[in-house]
């Protein structure tokens, strides 16, 4: 069986950062990552621009000025300014190409039509230089830069309205089950409601990922088989949700290994999650996550989500990792690492109850999940612990 450890490697060795790329609007770049550097089309700022409310100097070695002009923000204008004149500025504005230095306005006092400073002014000051940000020409972002707010608004402020970023990869989620029923059905004896598809697909979404197609398929290997095919051919991604386990109406890995999917490992030594199935083929990355909804979903943020993360071009690309203290007591039973879901406040982590693969509850309350390798035997309070942060 392979570790934790291993299987993040082997995810983390095994899928590339794709090579399609796709034009698209900045304002529907958040979470994408930079395919090519963005060069400035501009000098920002593209004038020499006051820094703020109060006057623009002729000189900086008087005292006094007189008045004979302003300037707005957004006026077209230069008026002249000579030694010993003041104009009267507002932050944003042009600052005349005569003019030595801003001052505040809470730094002077107006006397009729005479400006007196309180302090002497000092060359340049309260001017943003033309350019001072960014110049025509320079790299304002660098390939690989993840597109945040700021970035977003950052390149509007260069006036840049599309971006080449990598491609979000297609996703299709299979959801394998002859118990599953859609949520606002009535439940018959024997069977559930399909939960994973709409959990996992969220999930996908809150992580920028939208491209999504859903599959639902009976336990039966023909349809299986045929449908593994279909999404092989079609999505750069394959999630498969249960039928991977070793049960007689498992067919997800038979149907895998039957159309050439080789594992690049089956079974991890974890719990929740142990068969998870992870291979690649000809560019399509296919997970077969366990059908237990825990389960499922655990191993989508410790596997999955990386995975996307990487093939849409991130350098980082695992879930924020840190420590934090255990306020109470934990018994492992068995050898294998544990992934539990828990709580975390003021540095205090609390593991939740119901742990069991099958149950949401603890999940759905958890902002955490804490990890025990193998080795780890018991937890006591106080004992430091290493916690993952859901997104
Ligand atoms: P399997 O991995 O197919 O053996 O399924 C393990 C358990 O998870 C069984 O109790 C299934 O009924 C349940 N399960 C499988 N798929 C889903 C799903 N999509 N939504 C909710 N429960 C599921
Ligand atoms: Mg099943």
């Amino acid at each position: 069986m392979t570790s934790v450890e291993q299987a993040i490697r082997l995810v983390n060795k095994y899928t590339k950062t794709t090579e399609k790329t796709t034009t698209i609007a900045v304002s529907a770049s958040i979470g994408s990552v930079l395919a090519k550097d963005i060069v400035s089309p501009i000098n920002m700022p593209p004038f020499r621009q006051s820094a703020m409310d109060g006057y623009a100097l002729g000189s900086v070695e008087e005292k006094s000025f007189s008045l004979v002009g302003e300037v707005q923000a957004g006026d077209n204008t230069d008026p002249n300014i000579a030694k010993g004149e003041a104009i009267r500025i507002f932050t944003g504005a042009p600052v005349p190409s005569g003019a030595k230095a801003v001052v505040m306005q809470e730094k002077v006092i107006i006397d009729n039509n005479t400006v007196v400073l309180q302090e002497a002014a000092s060359l340049d000051s309260n001017i943003r230089p033309e350019g001072e940000q960014i110049k025509k020409g320079e790299i304002a972002l660098a390939k690989g830069t993840v597109i945040t707010p700021a970035g977003i608004g950052y390149l509007a402020t260069l006036g840049i309205t599309h971006v080449e970023v990598y491609q979000k990869p297609s996703i299709a989620i299979i959801a394998t089950g002859n118990e599953l029923i859609p949520p606002g059905q009535s439940l018959q004896h024997g069977q559930i409601y399909e939960s994973n598809s709409v959990m996992l697909s969220t999930a996908l979404n809150a992580s920028g990922f939208s491209n999504i197609e859903f599959y639902k398929v009976e336990d039966e290997y023909n349809a299986t088989k045929t449908i593994l095919e279909k999404a092989l051919q079609e999505y750069d991604v394959v999630l498969i949700s249960g039928g991977i386990s070793v049960g007689d109406y498992d067919f997800a890995g038979k149907a895998l290994r039957d159309i050439g999917v080789e594992e690049i490992f089956y079974k991890v030594k974890q719990k929740p999650g142990k068969p998870l199935f992870f291979a690649e083929k000809d560019n399509t990355t296919i997970f077969a996550l366990p059908g237990n909804p825990a389960s499922s979903l655990s191993c989508f943020y410790i596997y999955v989500i990386p995975a996307l993360l990487k093939i849409s071009g991130y350098a980082e690309n695992s879930l924020p990792r840190s420590t934090a203290i255990s306020d109470g007591t934990y018994i492992k039973k068995g050898e294998r690492a544990e992934f539990l879901k828990a709580t975390v406040k003021d540095q205090k982590v609390t593991i939740l109850d119901g742990q069991a693969s099958s149950m949401l509850r603890s999940f759905a309350l958890a902002n955490v999940i804490v990890y025990l390798p193998e080795e780890v035997t018991e937890v006591g309070p106080g004992d430091a612990l290493q916690i993952i942060n859901l997104p």
